[in-house]
This record gives structure tokens, sequence and C-alpha cells, in this order.
């Protein structure tokens, strides 16, 4: 029998696991999940357990819904917070497949697996590290989120002014008992925002990670009645929550992006993968940046960016190099945000990437000047372009690339345009109270 499998009823045993979760995302990246009991777990690690997609956004239409989960045994971790009395549960992420036994390709886990065996074939192993920001929210009596902050505090303060120490401690503790390598955590500069880092990983394990990091940082901070958010921008005047994303490609256990001997100890394909990640970002926008609410955050002044440029220190361009070298060596994409699906946000970051490495694409020289305080007319000249502005001039791009169709799939591709279409749509129908403020009295 497998090993990995043995050392699950190992673990099951002893902590007298009831529950099993079986956990995948839909469309949006939100954590879904199906529980058995434990008796049933080789009918699991087998794909024998069926379930019904109709209910799931972008899964599938109600002809064909029978679809099945197959845990990653990578993945299988005692859920902390459920250990009480002598008895726990557990979980597994799953990928989701069809009565046939091929993979589902509404599944978007199975989407970045795609990718990175296609990265593979080119012969790259890719490594992610994503840095997902968050806010903490009171709640009211009756537990709804509020939009009061936890604290008044600002970048790096301490307690007292830093109430959210103690949630993140929990936090630390749940997420190392579940296998992170927790870095290093800290109040982020709005009030009441935090992050906490953790170690970088291949590809899928990132997006689990990210994935899972999302669900644990929420659960403990319900434990404190308090609300964790994910939203790129709650608070207008603030700066937002941004889910940076570090790459790196790896071949033969060597990190290809370092070469001593080059401009910036930056290797030829960095540069290439830089080229095709500046080149392919308008594309990819709309699904880094998935919400109407995300383009509230990507306005000057908040390190968050808005031109397309890359520097090697600069914050306020769009691709960041950290001073880092040799294994560490890494390229910082600094537009996503926590709100996206980690699966089909990675997915897309690789293969934009990837497409200026094998076209060969050339990087255009670094931007080290503060781009926030450029004039239109000095950007204008030095060609330093914008992101898009709105959920639908980022639909629009990602419609008009081609890597979005290529790296999703049709169904995918169909489903993720006509859900984002849709948002954007009961947006531009709404009336926002912003307008009622500036309007309804005057005119
Ligand atoms: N909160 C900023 C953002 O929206 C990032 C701050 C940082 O560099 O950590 O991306
Ligand atoms: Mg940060
Ligand atoms: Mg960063």
């Amino acid at each position: 029998m497998d090993s990995k499998l043995q050392e699950i009823q190992k673990m099951i045993e002893k902590m007298h696991v009831e529950l099993l979760h079986l956990q995948f995302v839909d469309l949006e990246g939100t954590l879904k999940q199906l529980t058995i009991t434990v008796e049933q777990l080789e009918d699991a690690v087998d794909g024998k357990i069926m379930f019904d997609g109709s209910s799931i956004i972008g899964f599938a239409p109600i002809n064909k819904s029978d679809l099945y989960l197959q845990p990653d045994l990578s993945t299988f971790s005692i859920i902390p917070w459920t250990v009480e009395n002598g008895y726990a549960e557990a979980r597994f992420l799953c990928s989701v497949f069809n009565p046939d036994g091929t993979p589902y390709e509404g599944d978007t886990r199975n989407v970045l697996k795609r990718t990175v065996d296609h990265a593979a074939k080119m012969g790259y192993q890719v490594y992610l590290g994503p840095e997902l920001e968050f806010f903490l929210f009171q709640v009211d009596d009756k537990g709804k989120p509020t939009i009061n902050t936890v604290d008044q505090a600002s970048y790096f303060e301490p307690a007292p002014y830093d109430l959210g120490e103690r949630v993140r401690l929990e936090i630390y503790r749940t997420l190392k008992a579940m296998g992170y390598t927790i870095e290093a955590s800290h109040h982020e500069v709005a009030p009441g925002q935090h992050e906490i880092s953790y170690k970088y990983a291949d590809a899928l394990g990132a997006a689990d990670r990210a994935t899972t990091f999302k669900w644990v940082v929420r659960t403990i901070a319900r434990k404190f009645g308090l609300h964790a958010t994910f939203m790129p921008k709650p608070l207008y005047g603030q700066s937002g929550s941004g889910m940076h994303v570090n790459v790196s490609l790896f071949q033969n256990e060597q990190n290809v992006f370092y070469d001593e001997y080059r401009k910036l100890q930056l290797s030829k394909v960095a540069y290439q993968f830089i080229a095709g990640l500046l080149e392919n970002v308008k594309t990819l926008t709309a699904v880094t940046n998935p919400l109407v609410n995300s383009y509230k955050r990507l306005v000057p002044g908040f390190e968050a960016p808005c031109y397309i440029a890359w520097s090697a220190s600069n914050r306020s361009a769009l691709i960041r190099i950290p001073a880092k070298r040799g294994a560490a060596t890494r390229v910082e994409l600094r537009c996503p945000d926590p709100s996206a699906n980690p699966y089909l946000a990675y997915a897309i970051i690789v293969s934009a990437g990837l497409d200026g490495v094998e076209r060969e694409l050339t990087a255009v020289d670094a931007v080290d000047e503060d781009i926030f305080h450029m004039s239109p007319a000095e950007r204008k000249r030095r060609g330093i372009a914008s992101l898009p502005a709105s959920l639908e001039a980022a639909l629009a791009l990602f419609e008009e690339g081609h890597i979005g169709l290529e790296t999703f799939g049709e169904h995918v591709y169909n489903e993720y345009v006509a859900l984002k279409r849709d948002e954007w749509d009961r947006y531009r129908t709404a009336v926002h109270p912003w307008e009622i403020e500036a309007y309804q009295q005057k005119f």
C-alpha cells in the first residue's frame, strides 16, 4: 500500500478522526466540501465519492452533473480547531473527475495542473511565494461584519495599538500545525490590516496553501468574534490588500532566474519571463484582480501598482525584483489581490511569463523612479502604459488576449467570462450610495 496512505491511516487512528472533509474549489476559488465518515476513507482514496456539481459556480450543467472527487494525499491535514475531547476531523483537497475518469474541465485545480505540466515539458519547475494581506473587522451583535476595523494601528506597530496580535498568533499556531513554515507576521499599513507570510512552494502546493490560508484566517478570526476579509479595497482612502506573487523557475534544482554574470544578476530566462508578464499583464488582470472592487485598489499612492513597468527596487512598479539572489532569485508580480482564485491566478501568471520565454521576448528597460509622481506626459514619453482601470476594461482585454483561453480551456474560459460580465452588469446598473450623495440634492 501507498506509504503516504499508511501514514494518513496511522494519524487517523492516533487522533481518533471521525469525519473527513473532501474539499475543492469552485470557479471563484471558494472552498467547498463534502463531509464523509472515516469508514469511507478507502472509497475516497479510490476516487469513488460522487457529488452533484450542478449547484457549484462554474461547474457542470444539470444534465451532466455527476462528478467525482479525487483527494490529493499530500494535502491531508488534521483540522486543528476540531481537535476536542479526544476526537478530531481532517481534510483533503481534491481534484474533480468525470465519471469516465478524465480530469473534469471545469475544475480550476486541474487548470493549474495542466499549466504545471506545460512548464515541466519546457523543462521548468515553478515555485510560487504569494503574500496575502487581509483586514480584521468587528462584527455587530447579529454577527454581521461591520466596517469598523479592529484597531487603528499602522505599519509594523506593536500592541497595544495592534489589536490583531493574538489573532495572528493563533493563526500562526494553526497553520504551523497544518504543516506551514511561517516566516513573519506584522500589522500592515491600514488600520486593522495584517499580513502573515509563509514559505513558497511548487505552484500547485502554493495555490492549495493560499486556499487553505484564507479558510484558516477567516475561521480563527471568527473565534475571536471578528470578521477577516480578503476583499481588495474595503476602506476608501486606505491601503488595499494585495496578494503579491513571487515566481521562480528551477531546472535540476537550480534557480534559472539567477545568472551572476548578467545585468542585475538576472538570467536571460528571467528577462524573458519579465517581458512575458509585461506583455500579457493586461490580459490577466481580469483573473488576478477579479472583482469590481479590485480596481479601486489599483490607484496611485497605496503601494499597489497601476502602471505597467518593472524595477529592481521600486514599489510603485508592477513587477519588482526583490534583493535576494542565488536560489532565492525571484520576480514579484504586485497587481494580484487575494480575492482571486489562486489556481486560476497562478496558472495565468505562469502562462504569461512562459509565453515570454517561448517567444524569447526582450524586456524593456527597468523604471527605477517613483512612477506615482511622474506626469502623464512623462509616462507617455517613456512608454509606460496603465493597467485596466475597471473590471469591464480588464474583461475586454482578457477576451482580446490569447493566453486566457489557452490556459483555461473553453469550459473555464467561457464560464469565467459569463460570470464576470454578469458581475459587471449588476454593478453598472446598481445605484450606489456615492451617486445619491453626489447627485440627489444638487440635481
Ligand atoms: N498593501 C499593498 C498592496 O495593496 C502592498 C504593501 C506591501 O508592499 O506589502 O499591494
Ligand atoms: Mg504587505
Ligand atoms: Mg511583496
